[in-house]
């Protein structure tokens, strides 16, 4: 269930923005367009705030309670690399590239941001960000590398937990 809904709504906001511009288009011009994209923008990430992290550089950190099941990041799926570009990148250019079902994904804005933790409170799936334990307001959304990273990937990890792996690799 958790699949079908994820899927569904990322497709209603896509198709809220396709018709939000659509009309833009037709009767106000391109300030409205850019109030759609604001909109949709907002529409994302209104439960998450992007701040400095302890574990590196920016963090996702919640806007209010999850409960254990529940999907906090739709990913932006837009972007999408071929295996051949791909292996042309050294692994510092890869590093907002996620590799889930197949696809080379460019991350986008919020979900970029999310940190790897060697115990992590999302998993990935469909594409999704989903709380595998319950997360308070104000705790930092982290997910596990070892899921999404492009093959052939190792990562160093300073992530803190008790049980860090010190070296992720795909
Ligand atoms: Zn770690």
């Amino acid at each position: 269930m958790r699949f079908g809904s994820c899927r569904a709504s990322t497709q209603i906001a896509t198709q809220l923005l396709i018709s939000a511009n659509v009309i833009c288009n037709s009767f106000f011009g391109t300030s409205l367009i850019k109030s759609a994209i604001l909109l949709n923008k907002y529409m994302k990430s209104d439960n998450v705030i992007v701040k400095n992290s302890n574990i590196g550089g920016k963090g996702v950190f919640a806007l209010r309670d999850f409960k254990k099941g529940e999907i906090i990041l739709h990913w932006d799926i837009s972007h999408i690399l071929s295996k051949e570009k791909v292996d042309e990148m050294t692994n510092d250019e890869k590093k907002y590239i996620s590799f889930l079902d197949n696809k080379y994904v460019i991350m986008q804005e919020p979900e970029k941001y999310v940190n790897h933790s060697c115990d992590p409170n999302t998993t990935a799936k469909n594409f999704c960000d989903v709380a595998i334990k319950n997360i308070k307001t104000g705790e930092e959304i982290t997910a596990d590398y070892t899921e999404e990273l492009p093959p052939n990937t190792t990562m160093k990890c300073n992530c803190g937990s008790r049980n860090c792996k010190k070296v992720i690799r795909s």
